[in-house]
């Protein structure tokens, strides 16, 4: 029943307009309640105190469902948590009232809830942090079996909607630098926690306990004894609770990551937290912080701009979001973990047990990383955690090229796993699909792909293809090059034979030169690209003149273990030109540049404008599944065809295909080879000043990065390039590696997912042991 009680019409905004008098009477008429009246702060609803109670006037948009729905909440928590005082409703349902344009609002009388709201109690420490914490645990228990359809409703302050609505404000961010910061920190979050949200367990929560909302018994009290309205109520991530209390108790806090570990633990002492929710606490904390300015700039730019209430109030958000950027989430989370908690899936044996097994069962050929090797136990992003959950940021492995355990990735695998894995004798329709999305990220003229196991496999196909395609049997590589680990491929990486353990060069492999313009043979800029041809036009000549004739050039678009070079523009294109001219074909390794990297194109040859006639993939492409493919024109696959099967026992296999479908998906939907391409451009043009301060070269494309040391500006300082390694493990918890002929090239090609704040770490390490203790 409307009820018609000569009340103003609402504003044009829909927020009621009723005086103080209004509320008095309507208080009145509608619950018989008598008493002081006084209004109280409120948005978009209007409140106002009447002696003991509260007169609630909703927004006229308000769902009345939605109301329902927090009264319901309220006498479910107030059933749970008996000591907690509550705005209890006095009546079951709202009241509707017309007003003298005939539209209605909805009006509840609820209880005053006495108490000191945490904005003006006494200076903040753990004890309260802890008690905030277990408020929001009491929350969880209370309402987990509580559901409404008024709960599932669509808010701003959803934290499941956190990136459009920060994308929906940004434009409204005035201020270059902090737009700029709101939409990185946002971006970050995307990558870091995105992929994870899916699976957080999800329910109703109270969804803003803030310090306003969150009553003590006076200004110097710990214990928490009231709570206010339930009007932001929605069904959301259940962390939501436990994330919005520490995003208002961390604002301008010295320590904020202690802050959230002190509420953490308090949450934690009645309900627990799995890996994964505690692993996206601190991303969506910085989500709420971004989600709170782009929402005070909007609000702003609708009221018509210069609030100054807002900007005293977002004061300590900005400054917040800022101190936030620079904390790396390894190491926070390794602060948020229980301290008693064991790490990994089970408590792993001792590392020295490990390793002395290692060696007696896998023979010492199989080397480790590091002085002190480590004892790796998960992975997630850009980061490893060891055994003691120590967390390393990996600026290293291009394998796990969206992220180390990508969520999407392992359920693919997973549900994959559970319903079928044979070889590709059979009709499956998961080879074509995978087939076809693979072939759809190259152009003309590949039209055929072959799955294997490994970058290995694939060059080994390569080579076959290639002496299948020429009837030649030689082949031409690039000094310093690696190309896969069969006894074939091992007799044509230079940086194989020719290392520890070597071999003279077969007769079969003739080397044209590194085409490298910093220490290579060639360094004239004007000159360098027609030298490198000439040569690599002379090694094609030689195999192509030398018993059983040229089949194959095999180059990396950028030569990887040769040290990270990017040859010469113009190079590339001309040699795989000269190599058909010669009568071969042109095989691009793209085991280590491919799947976007590079940041500018899909693959290192389209970077350099080369077409190759071959293409292997290897490394990114199962995000360390393992697989691997060659892609092909069809006249190569043709003369490939002579009557012998190619079978490869698990090449091909159901599994692979979902793992390499989902790794492509997640690299279009994540956006990843822009993303490559805008933190590799940034982290060049910060190692490039500091190569040159250094006495070397900074240089690469995208994610793709080499950083050679040099002691006078040319000879090589392998020495120190392994001490920097060492250095930045052990003191900062960075990995890295160094490639090259003379092992003086710092490696950088991370999981694409590294952030700005990652690689602003990265530099910054190596600033301070390249030029403060060197
Ligand atoms: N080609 C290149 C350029 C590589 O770097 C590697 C591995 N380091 C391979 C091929 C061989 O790949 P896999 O180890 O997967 O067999």
């Amino acid at each position: 029943m409307t009820q018609a009680l000569e009340l103003p019409a609402p504003r044009a905004d829909g927020r009621p307009s009723l005086s103080v008098a209004d509320a008095s009477r309507l208080a009145r008429q509608l619950f018989g309640q008598e008493g002081p009246a006084e209004e109280l702060p409120s948005y978009a609803d209007q409140n106002f105190r009447i002696g003991p109670r509260v007169l609630k006037v909703a927004h006229v948009d308000t769902d009345p469902e939605a109301l329902a729905a927090q009264d319901a909440a309220v006498r479910r928590v107030a059933a749970a948590v008996p000591a907690l005082a509550l705005p209890m409703p006095v009546e079951d349902a709202p009241r509707r009232v017309a007003c003298q344009d005939g539209r209605v609002l909805h009006v509840r009388l609820v209880d005053w809830v006495d108490g000191v709201p945490l904005a003006d109690a006494a200076a903040p420490g753990p004890e309260r942090h802890r008690a905030l914490g277990v408020l929001a645990a009491e929350l969880r228990q209370a309402l987990e079996r509580f559901a409404h359809p008024g709960a599932h409703r669509t808010i701003d302050w959803d934290l499941l909607r956190g990136a459009a609505v920060v994308e929906r404000g940004l434009p409204h961010i005035g201020d270059p630098a902090l737009r700029r910061l709101v939409e990185e920190e946002t971006d970050r979050v995307a990558r870091s926690a995105g992929p994870l949200l899916p699976s957080l367990p999800t329910g109703v929560v109270h969804n803003d306990l803030n310090d306003h909302n969150v009553l003590v018994a006076g200004p110097g009290a710990t214990r928490i004894v009231g709570l206010l309205d339930f009007g932001d109520l929605v069904h959301t991530v259940r962390v939501a609770e436990p994330i919005i209390a520490a995003t208002y108790a961390l604002l301008d806090a010295p320590d904020p990551v202690g802050v959230l570990a002190s509420v953490l633990e308090g949450y934690r002492s009645l309900v627990p937290l799995s890996d994964v929710e505690l692993e996206c606490m601190l991303p969506l904390v910085r989500l709420r912080l971004c989600v709170s300015v782009a929402q005070a700039a909007r609000t702003t730019a609708e009221r018509g701009g210069g609030d100054a209430y807002l900007d005293v109030s977002q004061g300590g958000v900005r400054r917040t979001l800022a101190a936030l950027a620079l904390v790396d989430d390894g190491r926070a989370l390794a602060r948020l973990e229980p301290r008693d908690r064991p790490r990994g899936r089970v408590t792993p044996p001792p590392s020295g047990a490990i390793r002395e097994a290692r060696a007696r069962t896998a023979g010492p050929a199989l080397s480790l990383a590091y002085t002190a090797p480590l004892h790796i136990v998960r992975g997630r992003g850009a980061r490893l955690y060891d055994h003691s959950g120590r967390a390393y940021l990996d600026c290293v492995n291009n394998v796990a090229h969206v992220g180390h355990e990508h969520p999407r990735v392992v359920a693919a695998l997973a549900e994959q796993a559970a319903l079928l894995n044979t070889n590709t004798r059979y009709l499956h329709e998961l080879l074509p699909r995978y087939g076809e999305r693979l072939l759809e990220r190259f152009g003309p003229p590949f039209e055929v792909c072959w799955l294997v196991c490994s970058g290995s496999e694939a060059n080994e196909l390569a080579l076959r293809m290639a002496r299948a395609a020429t009837g030649g049997r030689n082949v031409v590589v690039l000094d310093g090059a690696y190309h896969g680990n069969t006894s074939a491929l091992v007799e044509m990486s230079p940086y194989k034979y020719k290392g520890p353990g070597g071999f003279a060069r077969p007769a079969w492999v003739q080397e044209a030169p590194l085409p490298d313009p910093f220490r290579g043979r060639f360094r004239d800029p004007n000159t360098a690209a027609d030298r490198y041809l000439e040569e690599t036009a002379a090694a094609l000549d030689r195999a192509r003149t030398a018993p059983g004739g040229l089949a194959a050039f095999f180059a990396e678009a950028m030569p990887s273990c040769g040290g990270q070079v990017v040859p010469p523009a113009g190079w590339l294109a001309r040699a795989f030109d000269a190599a058909r001219a010669a009568g071969g074909v042109a095989v691009a390794d793209e085991v280590q540049v491919g799947f976007g990297r590079v940041g500018s194109h899909w693959w290192g040859f389209e970077a350099e404008g080369a077409v190759p006639d071959i293409v292997t993939l290897g490394k990114p492409i199962g995000n360390g599944h393992p697989l691997g493919a060659v892609v092909t024109t069809r006249a190569v696959a043709e003369a490939f065809s002579n009557g012998m099967e190619y079978f490869n026992t698990f090449g091909g296999n159901p599994v692979s295909c979902a793992v390499g479908l989902a790794v492509l998906d997640v690299l279009e939907d994540e956006g990843l080879r822009a993303h490559a391409a805008q933190v590799g451009d940034a982290l060049l043009g910060r190692l490039r000043p500091l190569a040159e301060r250094v006495g070397g070269q900074a240089r690469g494309r995208g994610l793709f990065l080499g950083l050679e040391l040099t002691r006078d500006g040319r000879s090589p300082d392998p020495e120190r390039a392994a001490r920097v390694v060492e250095t930045l493990v052990e003191r900062d918890g960075i990995l890295l590696s160094t490639d090259g002929p003379d092992h003086n090239v710092l490696k950088i090609k991370p999981p694409l997912v590294f952030s700005h704040a990652d690689a602003a770490r990265l530099v910054e390490a190596l600033e301070r042991a390249l030029e403060h203790d060197p």
